[in-house]
């Protein structure tokens, strides 16, 4: 239950402390003459015990909790509906401040449970295969709105359950969000009041802002590439507005400076469209394209979505690509896809009319 807070001059407490960096929060601490490490203890409430009223903070004097709630708030996300999928994949769709609303994807796999998390509201870019490219781009999500996510992900969490690997590949491009991006991942991977995770079970992806790349390195994270075209023509009707940023060659110059530590590798994913980059000859250009970058190959069929022009590829098809591509001693994986009925796999996140909605979601929903 929320306690009252005493009211701040303006009446309203106008602090959003989820919306602080630690930076942020050393100030505020100040600001009350309070000693250092009280910021340290606002901050693991905020993660770890991920409170959601500053009157929980009970290592905090009773006094400084109504000061700190005279002028601060923690304004947690209220609405979250979540679609469960027959493959036990759910979308987390939750409303922000501003009425947007951003998809989250929890993927249950063997002995994992990927959390798949989005960066942006639409996207700026316009991949063909992907319906957040159809949305355009609303807007670039704050720090805090990236981390909600994750925290919002973890209270539905069921009991013994444990996210194994966050992916930034929800909507939008990462990499065009850049300083949020870094901010959560900060807050994600700091062991003394963020979540502590280790950078190597999170997986940053990328449609290929190759100029970016290098700012991805000091974060010590996985990186994947979206490629899904094996020449510029191909990738240009794909994916016009990535490519005219940056080139394959651009691209995969940018991907062979990349610093990887020594027992790291790049991913590159690549989206199987029937009759369009599926073929023998695509596979084998594939090949020569990564030639020389330590990497593996994730291959995506096609998740379908209405309104798109592009199909699935046949189960033999994509055998035989992965197959052609195997030859040549690469690492190629076929990512089966989980939440398809959720319309929450690869390439699926975005706004639907409210139909299509309606017909894809409602035997399976469920609202919290
Ligand atoms: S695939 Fe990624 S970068 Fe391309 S439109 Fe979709 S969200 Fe944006």
């Amino acid at each position: 239950m929320r306690h009252e807070t005493a009211a701040c001059p303006t009446g309203i407490p106008s602090t959003n402390l989820l919306a602080l960096d630690e930076e942020g929060m050393n100030r505020l601490v100040q600001q009350f003459a309070w000693p250092r490490y009280r910021a340290g203890q606002i901050l693991r409430w905020l993660y770890q015990r991920r409170a959601n009223d500053i009157y929980q903070m009970t290592d905090l004097g009773q006094g400084e909790r109504t000061a700190l709630a005279s002028v601060a708030t923690i304004p947690r996300a209220t609405d979250c509906r979540v679609y469960c999928s027959i493959d036990h994949t759910r979308k987390l769709v939750l409303t922000l401040n501003d009425g947007l609303t951003v998809e989250t994807v929890l993927i249950p796999e063997e002995e994992r449970l990927t959390l798949c998390v989005s960066t942006q509201v639409g996207c700026t870019l316009d991949c063909g295969f992907c319906l957040t490219g159809t949305m355009g781009l609303k807007r670039n999500l704050k720090p805090h709105e990236i981390m909600e996510q994750v925290l919002t992900a973890q209270d539905r969490l069921e009991s013994g359950e444990r996210i194994t690997n966050i992916v930034f590949m929800g909507m939008g491009e990462p990499l065009a969000n850049m300083d949020a991006l870094t901010e959560a991942i900060r807050r994600l991977t700091n062991k003394s009041w963020g979540l502590g995770w280790s950078p190597r079970r999170i997986t940053v992806s990328t449609a290929g802002l190759a100029a970016r790349l290098k700012d991805v390195a000091p974060l010590g994270v996985n990186v994947a590439i979206s490629l899904n075209a094996t020449t510029d023509d191909q990738r240009a009707s794909l994916m016009p507005a990535v490519n005219g940023i940056a080139s394959l060659r651009t691209l995969l110059s940018a991907c062979r400076r990349y610093p990887l530590p020594p027992t790291r590798r790049l991913t590159f994913e690549y989206v199987l469209l029937a009759g369009v980059n599926d073929q023998p000859d695509d596979a084998r250009r594939l090949t020569k394209l990564v030639r020389g970058i330590r990497c593996k190959i994730n291959l995506i069929p096609f998740n379908e979505f209405p309104g798109s022009p592009f199909r699935r590829p046949s189960e033999c098809d994509i055998l035989a690509f992965q197959a052609i591509v195997r030859q040549k001693g690469l690492d190629v994986f076929v990512r089966r896809s989980r939440g398809r009925d959720v319309l929450g796999a690869c390439g699926q996140l975005g706004n639907l009319s409210p139909s299509y909605a309606g017909r894809a979601l409602t035997q399976i929903e469920a609202r919290c």
